[in-house]
């Protein structure tokens, strides 16, 4: 990752942008790019610094997320969508090359839930990409958060890395807890949200989350690539080529909701097989590589059917009501043919929601 390209090398204290932010510690990182918390000075507030690798193609990545997100940003200048905030941009050059920084609101750790906003297709839903906001702001509440920002390698370093990594720590275990006590109970949604509205007032993981990584989303009318999404999430009609829409961004939404309430992959791909139906059997581009000439499965000879509420009910433990509320939701979402899945704001409608 650290070579001619690849990842930039940066280390808690190093500045960005003349000086402005002081990376603190490592968010997370992608195939693209490493996150990092940083201090901005200018503003005295947390935020997230994305500092993508150099190679052309990473850094014209990072670009068209920046366009994106632009694009998101002047049709909702409220901010009050669940897209991440896009606060700053600049170049920054290391001994890999030129790194396209992206600097965003500081969110916190990952999960669910989406929205879809004028005409862009993610491309990349999973639970990874959607992140919990924090409700701490840990430049105004710095002993809630435990956060101490490191502004100089030199003074109070090796103090504001400890406490830092510590507060990180009780964060993530207490959002374990949540989805622990969550999946144990197998409680409806009421319960579900009551249950981290509890949490949350614990240590202010807030439930309203927000998606990120728009690095390989797209405008509607201008698909990028045949190859989009991670293979979990990742749609049938993607898997056979036949083209997409928004509606892929639902199947992955769906698989997530179905992981969020069980703790199991809704579909654990093995090597490069999965399953599909006749009607758009015949219309993708990669239809041979896994049906026949008479529509059947080339790879899988026998097709074992296990209702879904049935799995929820045998596998998961779920009561009938349950079971049967949540399998109504999740079914037309996972409907082979895409035109025939609910839209998100269907979805949003749906009684399972209320
Ligand atoms: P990539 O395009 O390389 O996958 P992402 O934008 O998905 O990069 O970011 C990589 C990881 O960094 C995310 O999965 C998440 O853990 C963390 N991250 C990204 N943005 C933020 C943010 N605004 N606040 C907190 N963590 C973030
Ligand atoms: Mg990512």
């Amino acid at each position: 990752g650290y070579r001619k390209g690849g990842y930039y090398a940066a280390r808690p204290g190093d500045r960005f942008a003349g000086g402005r932010y002081v990376a603190q510690r490592k968010l997370g990182w992608g195939n693209f790019s490493i996150v990092w918390l940083a201090y901005d000075t200018l503003q005295s507030r947390f935020v997230a610094l994305k500092i993508q690798k150099s190679a052309r193609d990473y850094a014209h990545a990072a670009l068209h997320e920046i366009k994106l997100l632009s694009a998101v940003a002047k049709g909702d200048p409220m901010n009050s969508k669940c897209v991440v905030k896009l606060l700053d941009q600049f170049k920054h050059a290391g001994p890999n090359g030129q790194h396209v920084c992206l600097v965003t609101e500081f969110l916190g750790d990952s999960l669910l839930r989406l929205i879809r906003e004028l005409g862009i297709i993610h491309t990349d839903l999973k639970p990874e990409n959607v992140l919990l906001v924090s409700t701490i702001n840990p430049a105004k509440d710095p002993v809630r958060s435990g956060f101490t920002p490191i502004l100089d390698l030199s003074v109070g370093n090796q103090y504001g890395r400890t406490v830092i990594s510590f507060s990180e720590k009780m964060l993530r275990m207490r959002a374990r807890r949540a989805v622990a006590k969550i999946s144990q109970r197998r409680v409806s949604l009421g319960g579900v949200l009551a249950e981290v509205e509890k949490e949350r007032s614990l240590d202010g993981i807030s439930l309203k989350c927000k998606i990120v990584d728009f690095g390989s989303a797209c405008w509607a009318d201008q698909q990028l690539s045949g190859e989009i999404q991670t293979r979990q999430y990742r749609a049938p009609e993607v898997i056979i080529g036949s083209g997409y829409s928004y509606s892929a961004d639902l199947w992955s939404f769906a698989c997530m909701a179905f992981e969020l309430a069980t703790g199991d992959l809704l579909f654990a791909p093995k090597n490069c097989q999965r399953c599909s139906e006749d009607e758009i059997a015949s219309s993708g581009t990669h239809s041979k590589d896994y049906f026949d000439r008479y529509g059947d499965l080339k790879r899988i000879k026998r097709l074992k059917f296990w209702p879904l509420d049935r799995v929820l009910v045998e596998r998961y433990n779920f009561t009938e009501p349950d079971a049967q509320g949540f399998a109504d939701f999740l079914r037309p979402i996972l409907d082979f043919t895409p035109e025939n899945r609910p839209s998100a704001a269907q979805c949003l409608k749906h009684p399972w929601f209320n």
